[in-house]
């Protein structure tokens, strides 16, 4: 973890690019992720600051939180791209698809019915949620039941760009995101949404091309 406690924003977001900058070198990438500043329950003064300074990509779990910040800021900075990481109820799909641009949590058949629906007129980026440690209380769908679930979505109209996946905690998540990259390797899909401030780093060893920092961006959380 990134040792940046007492630091502004700035600083914050210029170590987690350089840590970037030399994942992807040691990993001979040629290319940087998508760095995702993961805002739930973060002041709304930090994410100014963040504005601010010409970031752009923002995540947030819950929809109804989302409400209640973005539609402002997004009127103000529409070049804003809001990403949607935690898990949808059909009961929000409408609420999710006015506000967010790319939804990383489909996880179910009940999902991609309601989005089809939803999005005929204004297709998002979405991205499949996979439960890669199989753990009981997380979301996401079976590792063995991801390919049924992708092409469901596609047979469907619903163009699935890639994979997230939260590895369980406790655990080295090395083998996790190879397990991830090597089930978007079958599906020939490339998006790999993974890594967050812990271990971020070894997820761009393993191809990440989005990963989500909260805390160590932004500082500790509201409870
Ligand atoms: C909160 C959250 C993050 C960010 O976690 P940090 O440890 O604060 O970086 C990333 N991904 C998901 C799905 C989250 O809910």
């Amino acid at each position: 973890m990134l040792q940046l406690a007492n630091t502004s924003i700035q600083a914050r977001l210029e170590g987690i690019q350089a840590a970037m900058a030399m994942a992807c070198q040691r990993a001979d990438r040629p290319t940087m992720p998508t760095l995702i500043a993961v805002s739930k329950r973060q002041p709304l003064d930090r994410i100014e600051a963040l504005l601010a300074l010409g970031h752009r990509h923002f995540g947030e779990n819950q929809v109804q939180e989302a409400q209640e910040k973005w539609p402002e800021l997004k009127q103000r900075y529409p070049d804003i791209v809001l990403h949607l990481i935690g898990p949808l109820q059909s009961n929000k799909v409408k609420q999710a698809v006015a506000l967010f641009d790319v939804i990383h949590t489909i996880d179910r058949e009940k999902i991609v019915d309601a989005l089809v629906q939803e999005t005929k007129q204004q297709p998002l980026h979405y991205l499949m949620q996979v439960n890669i440690g199989e753990e009981e209380q997380k979301a996401g769908i079976a590792p063995q039941q991801a390919e049924t679930l992708w092409q469901y979505a596609a047979s469907k109209g619903l163009l699935l760009s890639g994979l997230m996946a939260i590895p369980p905690a406790g655990e080295a998540p090395g083998p996790y995101f190879a397990l991830l990259a090597q089930s978007a390797q079958r599906l020939a899909t490339h998006e790999l949404s993974m890594g967050m401030s812990d271990d971020f780093e070894s997820a761009i060893r393993f191809g990440a091309t989005y990963i989500r920092v909260g805390t160590a961006l932004f500082g500790e959380r509201n409870a």
